[in-house]
């Protein structure tokens, strides 16, 4: 029979048989009549129920009265979510949604490490649900929204830098509050988003003549490159195309001699911007290349940015190392063929040296920097001779994954933990060496390297790798 009304009170054993106490004494004074159901609910236990052999239908305040307790609207919530005797209607599941969605907003994301956002998601995201869960489990479709959104935050970064450049930058949002922010954007979105959008001039007044590409698809640095070192970098970077194009300023930007590449240049860019006629009442417009509309999709640029991935099931052996959280996601990305390697770079129509930062004879790409090129191998021949080891072959070995376990075989089977600490060490002090040449051209030698993974080892071990203490021990 379903109760009438419904009363909540806490688990305890007294307060029960009070609330009952009071439910006989009521019955014994009112009893006649209509039939009433006393429905005691207690937190997480069946109900127990009361039924009067007969009651006279009398007010609900009556009632209330003499069990002693407060009417109240359902829902009555309880760990955030309404305590109903059916399902709980998806509006309310929504409310504990966006309670996580608003603490991982994307943004706040690309402020943090990916250690650190791990350890964010794992830590506090995953428990904000945690008891709502425990207490009336959560539809599936709003577990998928929460994980969807943490993975979101996991992995945001450039795609949330390039919606912001797309807002700065877009003559629709002229005068809005971000349109003058000075924006701290990694050289690699910039050039992502200059690869990616094109300007339809209209006036002229957003577009920079030097910079965005406005000319059928294409840059003036596309076009004359060779011209482009002649023009100061400030005018570069802010002169628009109804500046450069009243009365030719553009040319008197030109500083410094003309090689006979640049004057040829010259001329076809000439040819490019002589017939562009400007409209003063249309406005520029920016068009995303990637979407049939012209307009920015932050999934467009997260397929853009994480296109060519593929699953791995081999890969759990990443987690299971011990190694800091970074350098577990760094070897992930590196399986993954995911690091900015120069065949990636380009890949994205970016700038990117041709040879390897560190060998300098081959392409660099992952699986070259990590597993073959000549300067990780004699990391490696450094470090495995310290422990008495040669090193493997490299006979039909050219990934990273096939490296690794070409470098397990190594070890006997109860060594192996350690010897994985050990790989995902140096691929981590080989990874730093080629990032030192590259951003900050500081090159140092294979001695040098090998000494600094050393280190680096012990400071491991102190810090709870006892596996990989136990062969370096040995
Ligand atoms: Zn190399």
């Amino acid at each position: 029979m379903q109760p009438l009304f419904e009363v909540f009170c806490t688990g305890t054993r007294a307060s029960r048989a009070a609330l009952e106490r009071r439910w006989r004494k009521w019955r014994g004074e009112e009893a006649s009549g209509g039939r009433w159901v006393l429905e005691i609910r207690v937190f997480g236990k069946r109900p127990r129920r009361c039924v009067p052999d007969g009651c006279r239908e009398t007010d609900l305040a009556g009632v209330v009265c003499s069990l002693g307790c407060k009417i109240v609207e359902l829902s009555v919530t309880y760990l955030g979510l309404p305590l109903h005797s059916g399902a709980i209607p998806k509006n309310k599941v929504q409310g504990l949604v966006d309670k996580v969605v608003a603490r991982l907003p994307a943004w706040r994301g690309s402020m943090m490490s990916r250690g650190g956002r791990l350890v964010w998601i794992k830590s506090v995201m995953t428990a904000v649900p945690i008891y709502a869960m425990m207490a009336n489990g959560i539809p599936t479709w709003a577990r998928e929204e929460i994980e969807a959104c943490c993975r979101r935050f996991l992995w945001a970064g450039a795609d949330a830098s390039v919606r912001w450049l797309w807002l700065q930058r877009n003559p629709a949002d002229d005068g809005r509050a971000w349109t003058e922010l000075p924006l701290k954007v990694a050289p690699e979105v910039r050039c992502l988003f200059h690869a990616s959008t094109n300007f339809e001039v209209g006036n002229g007044q957003r577009t920079l003549f030097w910079k965005d590409r406005w000319i059928i698809g294409s840059s003036v640095e596309d076009i004359a490159p060779a011209l482009i070192s002649l023009v100061a970098k400030r005018t570069r970077s802010s002169q628009s195309v109804a500046v450069a194009l009243q009365g030719n300023q553009w040319i008197r930007e030109l500083r410094g001699g003309f090689s006979v590449q640049a004057i040829s240049q010259y001329l076809k860019l000439w040819d490019a911007v002589r017939e562009i006629n400007l409209s003063p009442s249309t406005p520029d417009r920016l068009l995303w290349r990637w979407s049939s509309d012209g307009h920015f999709s932050v999934r467009s640029a997260y397929q853009l940015l994480h296109e060519g991935s593929l699953h791995l099931p081999e890969i759990a052996i990443v987690w299971k190392t011990w190694a800091p959280l970074r350098v577990k996601i760094f070897l992930w990305l590196a399986w993954r063929r995911r690091l900015w390697t120069a065949d990636r770079r380009r890949r994205h129509g970016l700038d990117a040296r041709t040879t390897c930062h560190l060998c300098n004879t081959a392409e660099e790409t992952c699986d070259h920097l990590l597993a073959t090129c000549s300067f990780s191998l004699r990391v490696w021949d450094g470090i495995l001779s310290q422990l008495g080891l040669h090193r493997p072959s490299l006979t039909d070995c050219n990934s990273v994954l096939g490296w690794w376990q070409r470098v397990r075989e190594l070890w006997p089977p109860g060594a192996r933990k350690g010897g994985d600490s050990l790989f995902a060490l140096v691929t981590w002090e080989v990874w730093k060496e080629r990032n030192a040449r590259c951003f900050r051209s500081e090159a140092s030698s294979v001695d040098a390297v090998v000494s600094s993974a050393l280190g680096v080892a012990s400071e491991w071990v102190r810090a709870g790798a006892k596996a990989l203490g136990c062969i370096l021990s040995e």
